[in-house]
């Protein structure tokens, strides 16, 4: 028992000695800070409990060091992978311990064999991208493959869409290592029933006797109440114990054990031959009912997968325009539904006699294309590799847009995996629906048809007693009906708190005995992840949600708009609740989404950890102020306002968007430091440092100024400063191009202004050489440039942004209320005008300059596809490599860039796959993130530009970038508009422009 020491509590004493032999015996993160315990109470469920803290181990000695010294302070452990579990699994109270970041290596692989072993914390996309070059992968295809871990799939017995072929987790899992709580460190695998191939001295062998005579004593029982469906993962597997083959696999005892049993430090994992082919047969339904009950007979032609797209996803697919084509290639009519049937058979002539009698079995069961709607139907084939791609990201596009409702009412999950044997699927789908509406509710549904396993989240509001008492009934209902047809009340997400109370019911008294005296052999002390599977609270415990009854936030004073959400702060406090802690921002490859977390994988440093911070911040969780505190200032240090979760976010949550409020919040209450001012009023005093820039360049050039400025500044000695320069960019006075030409206006950024005034150039020429007439209109008063405000919001200086944007909006609203196109060149400039603008201004002058507001590339493709863009363009180079800015991708305006460098003749594009290049306006400066500036940046971006060949362009549009790049490859990246300037130069014959004499040293 903890002494009392003054002020505090024997648990808190606890906690800090805890804390104290954590930090001194282990070198990985030890986290007891309130603001880091808040991100680790969470996972995709609706619970939250705080810990007492986490630990990073960074080796697994360092693990189970800290299992060891937790097991002796009294204090209970629960391992975590990516923290993407549905059920509240990941939540406890105790220490968390991460295995994400550091125990995530193939420990061996034998190819031949089919087999690898891996720590628990690797990844499953990582490890497949691992797997691929061997013509190997680990099929068990969670949509969180992106980020949920060996461990947590362990953890939760996890399984794939096309489990119907390969199984789930269990299946494909031949052995584990893993301590038991009292720290014994065993092998979990094949073992015979007499223990006979068990060495005697094996410590774990009186454990292994004790579960299989326990397998023996309950098989009758077990083979009466555990369901008949592929799809259980309910409860622990006391099938596994059942002598029924001469031999066990202990580690399939592991399998779904959520964390209570043992702690896992190595998986065996069974592999299997990557799919080659594929053909998708798209079945198509006039009834919803038709399709749920047709699918246990398209199974028997044994196909990988059988997935069910319902009327409202198709109806969100038609709304996206990038998905209206796939949807009018795949769909034909207007279907009540569709079951996507996935072959994959090795010898694409299979898969395509399959797709026949695919089409014959339709027809068999009575669809046609001409019957009455109930059998209206059949089947529109896809072979194509794209299309199905296009498919693939179709379904997965509809669920996030179904999870982005910014109601208060959200989507739910509780009864979203229950499974049933497929003959009842369509009774069962039906009677679930009529359970919603009788509580008011309603739920969109995509199942995994082929195993009988229904998604569906019914949308209630938490935070509201009446839609609680609806959640617990609904369960209830639900949980009848699964039972009545036999099923699985948990066909896939596990059982967390969300189902562990409901084993009695499903699975009987002398059941949930046999869980208890499991969990009893292999942690009597209850101190791995208690509360799961076993003895666990009710479901509907509020003090559990994260929603709890007394969950306020008070009023929030914010700077930009958020009425598009409900709650504090015009709706500020809807938007940050926007997470739900699926985890998508911690995907490793893929998109930008989050550059942060890439370089780091700190939970700190991903959107979600933001989010939830932000979250319990403004509801007072984290003490006064927490808003604008220096751990909410750190929190948000190395977000680079990328945008990329803005766009690649499944729910949006806008982090770039809310670090604003944050920095307006912080400058209002701590002022600002040096290194803001000199960021944020850089338009301001641009015009003087030019023209005295060699002054105003000495910095560069002296280390003993290097120094001082980061030390007072807080800029980082290590970088160059952009180059102030004499001649900068003035805007003509009248316009350019032809009289008769058609208009456009060129926004002369103050990056591109100030320091690259060759690329303002370069876009004149090319919009003149296209026949257009260019204006650059001059403020209305007064001659300091126009601006957009960018660096000010960077530094929260809102109302200094909004100034700047009142002047640029009064200049550029007369051309755009004549439709005159407002082309930037610099990504995040001109896309302030389409994003953040918007946020500021409501009025019709606003709207009608954002509206108008395109990137150099967006324009030039749209005049290209109306006919109207004439270039004479000539060779320049055999192959350019380009860069997106974040901000491009981030509205879709990447892609322009691609098509306009295709139109100069001979040039061979290829896109770097890379995430921020780190620089992201002025964090590459700083001396504080300089570090991780760099690890960004060499993730993926500079090892693409070194290996670029020196007669390969290197194209980047934003500032940033370009500096970035030069930084780290002493290469020199082109704009767009350089690039089609020298290919204009070279079609006349002039190859000494300016442009081209520049770049050819590049
Ligand atoms: C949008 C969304 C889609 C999903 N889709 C699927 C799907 O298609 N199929 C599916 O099966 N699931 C799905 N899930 C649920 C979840 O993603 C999976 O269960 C996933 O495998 C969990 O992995 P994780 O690394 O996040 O595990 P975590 O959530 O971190 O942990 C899961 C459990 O494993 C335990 N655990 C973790 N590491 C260890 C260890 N070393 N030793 C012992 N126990 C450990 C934890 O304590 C916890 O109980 C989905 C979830 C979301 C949010
Ligand atoms: S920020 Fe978005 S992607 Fe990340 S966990 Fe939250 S909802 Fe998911
Ligand atoms: S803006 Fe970029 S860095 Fe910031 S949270 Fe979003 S994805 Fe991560």
């Amino acid at each position: 028992m903890a002494a009392e020491v003054a002020g505090k509590s024997p648990e808190s004493v606890e906690t800090d000695r805890l804390a104290a032999r954590l930090a001194r015996e282990i070198t990985g993160d030890v986290l007891f800070d309130r603001f880091s315990r808040g991100r680790y109470a969470t996972d995709a469920s609706f619970y939250q409990i705080v810990p007492s803290g986490v630990v990073v181990p960074k080796t697994m000695d360092e693990a189970l060091r800290a299992l060891a010294i937790a097991r002796g302070e009294g204090v209970k452990v629960t391992p975590r992978g990516g923290g993407t579990s549905q059920c509240g699994q990941t939540v406890n109270d105790g220490l968390v311990v991460d295995l994400s970041k550091h125990l995530n290596r193939i420990l061996s692989l034998d190819v031949e064999g089919r087999t690898c072993v891996v720590e628990p914390g690797i990844v499953l996309d990582d490890l497949n991208r691992q797997l691929r070059k061997h013509g190997l992968w680990f099929p068990v295809d969670v949509s969180t493959a992106s980020r949920a871990t060996i461990g947590g799939m362990a953890g939760n017995n996890s399984c794939g869409g096309r489990s119907l072929r390969y199984g789930t987790m269990r299946d494909n899992t031949l052995s584990m290592e893993a301590a038991l709580a009292d720290g014994t460190l065993s092998r979990f695998g094949e073992v015979s029933h007499d223990l006979s191939d068990l060495d005697a001295s094996e410590s774990v062998r009186p454990l292994f006797r004790d579960m299989l005579e326990l397998g023996a004593r309950e098989a009758e029982e077990i083979a009466a109440r555990f369901p008949k469906v592929q799809r259980r993962v309910g409860g622990y597997n006391l099938d596994a114990l059942v002598p029924r083959n001469a031999r066990n696999n202990m580690a399939h005892l592991l399998v779904g054990s959520e964390g209570t049993l043992a702690f896992t430090t190595k998986v065996e994992l069974k592999l299997w031959p990557v799919i080659r082919n594929k053909a998708l047969g798209i079945c198509h339904f006039g009834s919803f009912y038709e399709a749920m009950d047709a699918a246990q007979h398209l199974v028997k032609l044994k196909p990988i997968a059988v997935e069910l797209v319902d009327r409202t996803m198709i109806a969100l697919g038609r709304d996206i325009a990038m998905f209206k084509p796939i949807i009018n290639a795949a769909i034909k009519g207007d279907p009540d539904a569709v079951l996507v049937v996935e072959f994959a058979e090795e010898d694409q002539a299979d898969n395509l006699v399959r797709l026949k009698q695919l089409s014959e079995l339709m027809g068999d069961l009575g669809f046609g294309w001409n019957n009455e709607p109930r059998k209206w139907g059949g089947v529109v084939e896809i072979t194509e590799p794209a299309l199905q791609g296009g498919i693939a990201d179709f379904r997965a596009a509809g669920l996030n847009v179904m999870m982005s409702m910014k109601q208060e009412g959200k989507p739910v999950s509780f009864v979203e995996d229950c499974a049933v044997p497929l003959p009842h699927l369509a009774d069962y789908t039906q009677r679930l629906n009529e359970v919603f509406a009788k509580h008011g509710t309603s739920g969109t549904m995509y199942a995994h048809a082929s195993e009988g396993c229904l998604h569906v989240r019914p949308v209630l509001n938490l935070k509201l007693e009446k839609d609680v008492k609806a959640m617990r009934a609904i369960a209830e209902e639900a949980f009848a009906l699964v039972r009545e047809y036999k099923g699985s009340h948990s066909g896939e997400h596990g059982d967390g708190l969300v189902r562990s109370e409901f084993h009695e019911t499903m699975f009987g008294e002398r059941l949930v005995a046999d869980f208890k005296e499991v969990k009893q052999r292999f942690d009597p002390e209850g101190v791995l992840n208690p509360g799961k599977i076993v003895d666990a609270p009710r479901m509907d415990d509020r003090s559990l949600f994260r929603f709890k009854p007394d969950y306020r936030v008070g009023e929030l004073t914010t700077k930009l708009d958020w009425s598009a959400y409900p709650g504090a702060g015009g709706g500020f406090q809807g938007a940050v609740e926007m997470c739900n802690n699926n985890g998508a921002c911690r995907k490793l490859e893929g998109g930008v989404m989050c550059p942060s977390y890439r370089a780091t994988r700190n939970e700190k440093d991903v959107t979600r950890g933001r989010a939830n911070t932000l979250r319990l911040a403004i509801s007072g969780q984290l003490g006064p102020d927490a808003l604008s505190s220096d751990e909410m200032m750190e929190t948000l240090k190395l977000c680079v306002s990328c945008k990329a979760c803005r766009h690649e976010c499944p729910t949006g949550v806008d982090m770039a968007k809310m670090k604003i409020e944050v920095l307006a919040a912080r400058a209002a209450s701590h002022g600002l430091t040096l290194r803001d001012r000199l960021v944020g009023y850089l338009p301001r005093y641009a015009g003087l440092a030019a023209r005295f820039a060699p002054l105003a360049n000495l910095r560069n050039r002296s280390p003993l100024l290097r120094k001082l400025f980061e030390r007072f500044a807080g800029i980082s000695a290590r970088r160059a400063l952009p180059a102030f320069r004499s001649d900068v960019f003035v805007p003509r006075a009248g316009s350019v191009g032809p009289e008769s030409g058609r208009e456009v206006v060129l926004f002369a950024d103050t990056f591109n202004r100030i320091y690259e005034r060759e690329n303002l150039e370069a876009a004149t020429r090319v919009l003149v050489a296209g026949g257009y007439r260019v204006h650059m209109p001059r403020p209305a008063s007064g001659n300091r440039p126009l601006c957009c405000g960018r660096t000010f919001l960077s530094a929260g200086l809102v109302d200094e942004a909004r100034s700047e944007l009142d002047r640029l909006v009064a200049a550029f609203a007369p051309f755009a209320a004549r439709g005159v196109p407002i082309v930037g060149l610099e990504p995040s400039c001109l896309l302030t005008l389409r994003d953040e603008l918007a946020s500021l201004r409501k009025d019709n002058d606003a709207k009608a300059v954002g509206a108008h507001a395109l990137t150099f590339e967006e324009f030039l493709v749209r005049e290209a596809e109306a006919d109207r863009l004439q270039l004479p363009l000539g060779v320049v180079a055999d192959k350019a490599m380009v860069h997106g800015h974040c901000h491009q991708k981030s509205f879709g305006a990447f892609k322009p860039v691609e098509q306009v460098l295709r139109l100069v003749p001979g040039l061979e594009v290829e896109t770097i796959e890379s995430s921020c290049c780190g620089m992201a306006g002025a964090f590459g400066y700083g001396a504080d993130t300089y570090d991780a500036s760099i690890e960004m940046a060499e993730l993926s971006l500079l090892p693409a530009v070194r290996r670029a060949d020196q007669n390969t362009l290197v194209v980047a549009d934003g500032t940033s970038c370009r500096h970035q790049i030069h930084d780290g490859t002493k290469r020199e990246a082109l704009h767009v508009a350089r690039v089609l300037a020298m290919s204009l130069d070279r079609a006349e014959g002039n190859s000494t422009s300016t442009a081209a004499k520049e770049t050819s040293h590049g």
